[in-house]
C-alpha cells in the first residue's frame, strides 16, 4: 500500500514516525475516516470541516488547505485501487521532547492510509441487524473533539465481544451518549429519536446527514437524551457512523428491540444514505 507521510507518498514499509511524536506519547491528535463508495469520497466537506475544528479546539491548525487535502485523499485512492474502503487520516502535534506542556514551535505530523472494504454498502450486519450491550461512559469530558484517545472504546469493544455481541452503547447519568465509534438512535412512536449535540458526544459527520434526510423525508426527529430502559421499549433501534453508514440495533442487554429484526425506519434510512453518497460523493 502507498501511504502518505508529511508531504510523501510512500509504501508503507518506508514510512517513519518519530518515537517522540505526541500522538504517540499523549495521545496528542486528532484523525477523521472517510468511506469511499465506489471510488468516491463521501461527506468529504463534513469531515474537513469537523478536523479543523478538532484541531482549533486543541490549537493546532490545519497542516494543509482543504482543497489539498481533498487531492491526497484523491491520490491515495487512486494509487491504492480503491473502490469501496475508507481513507483514514490523523494529525498530531509532532515530535518534541517529552514535555506535557505543548512545543513553543510544533512541527506537526499528518499521515493517510486507506483500507479496502469490498462490498463495503453491503455489510450482512445490515440484514442481521447488530447486539449491543450497555456499559459507563468512562471517557473524557471532551468527545466532541476526534482525538485518538481510543482505549476506553476499544474496552467497550473487548466488553461487547466477550458478551457475544457487536457493540457497547455507553451510558452516563442514565443516558444513552453513543456507541464506541457510532452515534445512537431509537424509533419512538414514530419519531427518531437522538442525544442532542454537545461535549458529550461526537458530532457525527453521517449523523448530520441522516437527519437531514431524515427531516427532508418528512420524518419527525426529535434530540434529546434516551434511557437504556427506553431503548430496549423502543419500536427501533440503530447507529451511524462514516464506516458503518445507518446500521439496525436489534438487541440491547440481551432484551430483544421491537420484533428483533432490522425495522423499517433504520432500512429506509440506510437505503438513503446510500444512494445520496453515492450521488454526492466526490
Ligand atoms: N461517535 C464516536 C465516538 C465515533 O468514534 C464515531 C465515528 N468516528 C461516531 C460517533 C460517528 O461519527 P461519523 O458519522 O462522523 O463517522
Amino acid at each position: 500500500r502507498t501511504v502518505y507521510v508529511n508531504g510523501d507518498y510512500l509504501p508503507e514499509e518506508e514510512a517513519k514516525v518519530s518515537v517522540f511524536d505526541r500522538g504517540f506519547l499523549f495521545a496528542d491528535g486528532v484523525y477523521e475516516v472517510t468511506s469511499v463508495l465506489g471510488g468516491k469520497l463521501i461527506d468529504f466537506p463534513g469531515h474537513a470541516r469537523r478536523l479543523a475544528r478538532s484541531l482549533g479546539e486543541l490549537d493546532m491548525k490545519m497542516p494543509v488547505p482543504e482543497d489539498d487535502l481533498l487531492e491526497i485523499h484523491r491520490e491515495l485512492v487512486r494509487a491504492n485501487g480503491i473502490g469501496d474502503g475508507l481513507v483514514y487520516l490523523q494529525v498530531t502535534r509532532g515530535a518534541a521532547d517529552r514535555d506535557f506542556a505543548y512545543p513553543e514551535h510544533p512541527v506537526q505530523t499528518m499521515v493517510l492510509f486507506t483500507q479496502a472494504k469490498p462490498g463495503l454498502a453491503d455489510a450482512p450486519m445490515a440484514r442481521s441487524g447488530m447486539k449491543v450491550i450497555s456499559i459507563e461512559d468512562q471517557r473524557w469530558g471532551r468527545r466532541d473533539i476526534k482525538t485518538v484517545q481510543l482505549l476506553y472504546p476499544s474496552m467497550g469493544k473487548m466488553m461487547a465481544k466477550a458478551a457475544g455481541c457487536d457493540d457497547a452503547w455507553m451510558v452516563e447519568d442514565g443516558h444513552v451518549t453513543e456507541g464506541t465509534s457510532n452515534n445512537a438512535y431509537i424509533v419512538k412512536d414514530g419519531a427518531i429519536v437522538t442525544r442532542q449535540l454537545g461535549t458529550e458526544i461526537l458530532h457525527g459527520i453521517t449523523r448530520a446527514a441522516v437527519l437531514r434526510f431524515a427531516r427532508e423525508a418528512q420524518m419527525k426527529v426529535e434530540e434529546r437524551p434516551f434511557t437504556i430502559a427506553e431503548a430496549q421499549q423502543a419500536e427501533e433501534a440503530f447507529i451511524t457512523s462514516a464506516s458503518a453508514f445507518v446500521m439496525p440495533v436489534v438487541e440491547i442487554d440481551g432484551e430483544k428491540v421491537g420484533t428483533g429484526t432490522p425495522g423499517p425506519v433504520a432500512r429506509r434510512l440506510r437505503e438513503i444514505y446510500i444512494e445520496e453518497s453515492r450521488r454526492a460523493g466526490v
